[in-house]
């Protein structure tokens, strides 16, 4: 599989294997979709660096130009969604947008905040600050014929039907995620009301009805913070790629009683 066209002028061109469906790129790859503005290309995230040549050839199955590709932007800076971003900027001598506030080190062309616009060619996305995941986190909202289209990144990922209900990114202290502010962020989305809703890890939510069900049971989750433990679980190493080899590896229990002892051991 090369891509899949989700509506008029977006693609998912990336994928790893979060969510147990069809891989498009790398192994830890988030989702990365294709905006195609006509005259100019942009990437909602990027993946994880060694899919450069996969990338391209999926972008080149949708029948656009790669030399199209003029922006990138970053719903959040992880590994798995930014790495390949300064081989990419290279390359298609690209622009980078994202947020303020990462705990690692992105330097964009341009930090974006609610209520800035970006245009790629005729497609107009306005950005909202969505922080809790990570301080950095944003949303991107546009429209396509008359349908409101959501990049949540992994603010809010929704029901995921081999994953479980209601889906929110990792919650890790260490990289910033902040409860308050996550659970404000997620009741943001699902106060927007989007027709389709595409997320940073797993299968998009391409009817209203979908949506509206993902996004309450993503509210219903972050508000009940603490009684799910895979929410709680991620060890704090989860934000390099060894981590994440470890993190697969071990039991949620034992992630848990990892975490925990951390925690405590920073005084939180
Ligand atoms: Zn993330």
């Amino acid at each position: 599989m090369d891509h899949i066209k989700l509506c008029d002028k977006i693609y998912l061109v990336g994928r790893g294997d979060w969510g147990h469906l069809p891989r498009l790129t790398s192994k830890y790859d988030c989702n990365i979709y294709l905006i195609d503005g006509g005259s100019e290309l942009a990437l909602i995230d990027n993946g994880e660096a060694l899919n450069f040549l996969k990338l391209r050839k999926n972008i080149i199955s949708t029948g656009l130009s790669v030399k199209k590709i003029k922006k990138l932007l970053i719903t959040h800076n992880h590994f798995d969604h930014v790495a390949n971003t300064w081989i990419l900027k290279k390359i298609f001598k690209a622009a980078v947008f994202a947020g303020k506030g990462s705990y690692f080190t992105l330097k964009p062309d341009r930090f974006v905040k609610t209520g800035d616009r970006i245009n790629v060619g005729n497609v107009q996305l306005r950005v909202f600050n969505t922080p809790g995941h990570t301080p950095d986190g944003l949303c991107f909202l546009t429209e396509i014929n008359g349908k409101k289209v959501l990049f949540t990144g992994d603010t809010a990922l929704g029901d995921q039907p081999r994953s479980g209900k209601g889906l929110v990114g990792w919650y890790n202290a260490l990289w910033g995620s902040d409860l308050k502010k996550y659970i404000k962020s997620v009741r943001f989305i699902k106060n927007m009301d989007a027709d389709i809703i595409l997320p940073g890890h797993g299968a998009p939510h391409l009817t209203k009805k979908r949506c509206r069900v993902s996004m309450r049971n993503c509210l219903k989750r972050i508000v009940r913070f603490g009684r799910y433990k895979e929410l709680e679980s991620m060890i704090p190493l989860a934000f390099d790629r060894e981590g994440v080899e470890k993190c697969f590896n071990l039991s949620p229990d034992t992630q848990l009683k990892f975490n925990i002892r951390l925690v405590k051991k920073r005084g939180k």
